[in-house]
């Protein structure tokens, strides 16, 4: 096999090589925290907040109520026990109780908003909840997947290395140390010859390049440089 050849090959399982470790390394950057499900998780967590305030607000409002009930209670005791005969003192006694009364229906008016307001985050909790668990198990699954392609790329990578360095063991080093200095200068160190064309720039080769290329010595394209491989 001329050295041409196996410096294609050589690049073939390089550029394959690059492919997966790209593969590999977009997975690395996939695995992790899911930005998605951290933002639930926050909503969730407000939401949850906003809740046992309004439930705070509600025992409050609720002990409020009982506190007013109890105080009408003595007042009207008072008002309609007999005991009291001064008129003023009566029309006193008649103004608290309205105002009480009021002051009571007023709260009871905000008990039943803040019930109605209860209702409805106890809903939208519930609703975030379940859009977190369904975040959560995408993301489990989705971790799953990563990693298990990960396994299999990382096979495919210590075969391709595998290969490779049973290619390189049996080309000329020289050949493989200047193939590992093209290979940086240009990217790709090795061109395929079809129709008299270098791949690696499209320049028509002479008939001279042609044939030594053909001869299977190592020839590098006049224009770009590239190891010249002819099929
Ligand atoms: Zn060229």
């Amino acid at each position: 096999m001329s050295v041409a050849k196996q410096l294609y090959q050589l690049q073939e399982v390089d550029l394959e090589l690059e492919s997966n470790e790209q593969a590999l390394n977009q997975i690395a950057s996939q695995l992790g925290e899911s930005q998605a499900v951290v933002r639930a998780q926050t909503e969730f967590t407000l939401a949850q907040q906003r809740l046992e305030e309004l439930g705070r607000q509600e025992h409050s409002i609720e002990w409020e109520i009982d506190d007013l009930t109890n105080k009408l209670a003595t007042v009207e005791e008072k008002l309609y026990s007999g005991k009291i005969r001064n008129p003023k003192e009566l029309t006193n006694l008649q103004h608290e109780v309205d105002g009480l009364k009021a002051r009571r229906d007023q709260l009871e008016d905000k008990a039943l908003e803040t019930m109605s307001q209860v209702e409805l985050s106890e809903a939208s909790v519930a609703s975030i909840r379940s859009e977190l668990k369904r975040l959560e198990a995408d993301w489990h699954r989705q971790q799953q997947q990563l990693s298990t392609d990960m396994e299999q790329l990382k096979t495919i990578l210590s075969d391709l290395n595998h290969k490779r360095q049973l290619l390189s063991a049996k080309i000329d080093p020289g050949a493989v140390e200047f193939y590992h200095e093209l290979k940086k200068q240009k990217g790709t160190a090795v061109a395929k010859v079809e129709q008299g064309l270098c791949r690696g720039c499209r320049i028509s080769l002479s008939t001279t390049k042609l044939q030594q290329a053909r001869s299977g010595s190592l020839v590098q394209c006049s224009s770009c440089g590239r190891i010249l491989f002819l099929a």
